[in-house]
This record gives C-alpha cells, sequence and structure tokens, in this order.
C-alpha cells in the first residue's frame, strides 16, 4: 500500500494553446465570449439554444 495520496495538479503547460479558456467567438452568431477550452466555440446563448432544441 502506498501513503501516496497525492493527485495531480492541473498542468496547463503541456497543453494546447487552443485548450485553455480565452475569448472567442461565437462559431455560430460571431458574439465574443469566454471559451472554456477546447471544443467550446459556441457563446452560452447559442448553447443553451441548441440544447433547447434537442429536448424531447
Ligand atoms: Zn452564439
Amino acid at each position: 500500500m502506498s501513503n501516496n495520496t497525492k493527485k495531480p495538479e492541473a498542468d496547463y503547460s503541456f497543453k494546447h494553446e487552443e485548450d485553455r479558456p480565452a475569448k472567442r467567438n461565437c462559431l455560430n452568431c460571431g458574439t465574443k465570449f469566454k471559451s472554456e477550452g477546447w471544443g467550446n466555440r459556441l457563446c452560452p446563448t447559442c448553447r443553451s439554444r441548441s440544447s433547447a432544441s434537442m429536448a424531447a
């Protein structure tokens, strides 16, 4: 058994520049918003809109 319960801390140094929180333009409406990272290319408005349209 190991007493080492340390968890690896978030290290952004090895991540791609695009995979960091940054301001981006929404792919849908072009509005500037704060992206949370890779894969987050829609502003909150468009995201809520798309998720709402997907609701059953
Ligand atoms: Zn948008």
